[in-house]
């Protein structure tokens, strides 16, 4: 007999069961050979017998990003403990991109690797994905190893069906051969008809403009799989619309919250369902007051903190993602999942910006442009009307590619769309896919760039 389905074959007393005997056997490990955690443990006197089983969690302290980024090898394991070699050689490094600094090494063992594959089935599962479906991975090639490229590849492998890499962009000029320009991951996608595309927000409504340019069909296409950015309904509306004019018939979108922490994302069954935690044998959620950190009550928005219950190499306790949500733990009526679903979209808490003393949503601006019809890309730039003066005054300037060659009222409206969304008006400037500001973005897209000098 096979072990049961955590996800789905459980109720709430088998469930806690699993994840009380995960997190004690963690604690021991960690006990045993977190550096970060037994320093900190010892200074605040915690020993193990204080933290009897998940009811105990919230004595734990909160950890924060800067905590991690200050020193994260101290965040890996140990070999003290360890029973097996795959527990301990290391399977790969991904990195954070931190919104400062360098990127963040994030390790994983072979005993690691082997949960994300069972985590990246979880999430195709609850995205409702067949095994007669097909895979676009549109993620580029990153500096440093990133989550999404890889992801796309591990989760093709752990379901049994193809993926094409379409290696959008130019890699390196050492290797002229890998990498594709816009056009050719269009003639990609048009031949390898995969049914799902999958990539960041931008480059799909990007690619999409692009092959509606060309001619060029996608009909095959059942889902959109997007993360790494915020995705509005208006915005999900307006790339829909794109791939119906391809010639899908019935497209879906399907957002991820993804993190390097969990080496995959929270996912919707459906549209509206939330965010699950596709593997919660793996992954404790719970959501806390900003500031004082005690627990909020289900349904309440709280700062969004991830616990580890399986790994071996970094490895977390009640680490704020830096976000904040509202969560559940209900049972979920679309799918029957029995895990914690997010069931706000999650946003920064510390993500506003002040724009001529407005406190903007940088979401709220995205996700206005993003359901602009007249815009294939854009990106919202921040600066002083006397670069370099700081008391000169903010100016937010929309350097924009058209779909189509813009008329005068086009701007006007753009810009009033902008103003609606988060009350500052905005210069519209036309440019074109090649300019430097636009094309020399990383993987994950800034639609908000801050030039100011804090
Ligand atoms: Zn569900």
């Amino acid at each position: 007999m096979s072990a049961p389905d955590p996800l789905f074959d459980l109720d709430e007393a088998g469930l806690a069961a699993l994840r009380d005997a995960r997190f004690a056997a963690t604690l021991d490990r960690i006990f045993a050979a977190h550096p970060h955690y037994r320093r900190r443990f010892a200074a605040a006197g915690l020993r193990r017998e204080h933290i009897r089983g998940l009811a105990d969690l919230a004595r734990l302290p909160v950890t924060t990003k800067a905590d991690y980024m200050a020193e994260p090898d101290a965040f890996r394991l140990g070999p003290e403990g360890a029973a097996e070699p795959e527990e301990t050689v290391v399977w790969d490094s991904m990195y954070t991109t931190g919104s400062s600094g360098s990127p963040t090494p994030f390790v994983s063992t072979g005993y690691d690797f082997l949960n994300i594959l069972a985590l990246q089935r979880n999430m195709l599962r609850l995205r409702g994905v067949t095994a007669d479906d097909s895979i676009l991975n549109l993620f580029p090639l990153t500096r440093h190893p990133h989550g999404a490229f890889a992801r796309a590849m591990n989760a093709a492998a752990a379901f049994g069906i193809p993926v094409t890499a379409a290696l959008p962009g130019q890699v390196s000029p050492r290797q002229p051969g890998i990498g594709h320009r816009l056009d050719e991951v269009v003639a990609i996608a048009a031949r390898t008809r995969a049914t799902i595309l999958w990539g960041v927000p931008s480059y799909l409504r990007k690619l999409a403009a692009r092959a509606e340019d060309l001619g060029a069909t996608l009909p095959a296409t059942r889902l959109l799989f997007v993360t790494g950015e915020g995705f509005g309904e208006d915005a999900r509306a307006d790339l829909l619309d794109r791939l119906r004019r391809l010639g899908a018939p019935d497209p879906r979108v399907s957002v991820s919250y993804g993190s390097t922490e969990m080496q995959g994302g929270m996912v919707e069954c459906t549209a509206g369902s939330g965010y699950h935690n596709p593997s919660p044998d793996q992954f404790l959620f719970e959501a806390v007051d900003p500031d004082t950190h005690a627990p909020v009550p289900d349904g309440e928005e709280g700062l969004v903190l991830l616990t580890h219950l399986d790994r071996r190499g970094t490895v977390m306790l009640r680490y704020a993602l830096g976000d904040v949500a509202r969560l559940t733990r209900a049972r979920c009526p679309h799918c029957g999942a029995l895990t914690e679903r997010l069931t706000s979209i999650p946003h920064r808490v510390d993500g506003l910006v002040k724009i001529k003393g407005m406190l903007v949503n940088p979401q709220a601006l995205v996700d206005a442009l993003m359901a602009e019809p007249a815009l294939a890309e854009f990106q919202a730039v921040v600066d002083k009307d006397v670069p370099g003066d700081p008391l000169s005054m903010d100016r937010l300037v929309l350097h924009a590619v058209p779909t189509a060659a813009p008329d005068p009222d086009t701007a006007r409206r753009v810009a009033d769309r902008v103003r609606r969304a988060c009350g500052v008006t905005p210069t519209v400037q036309w440019t074109t896919p090649a300019d430097t500001l636009l094309a020399g973005r990383g993987w994950k897209a800034k639609p908000l760039l801050d030039l100011r000098t804090p």
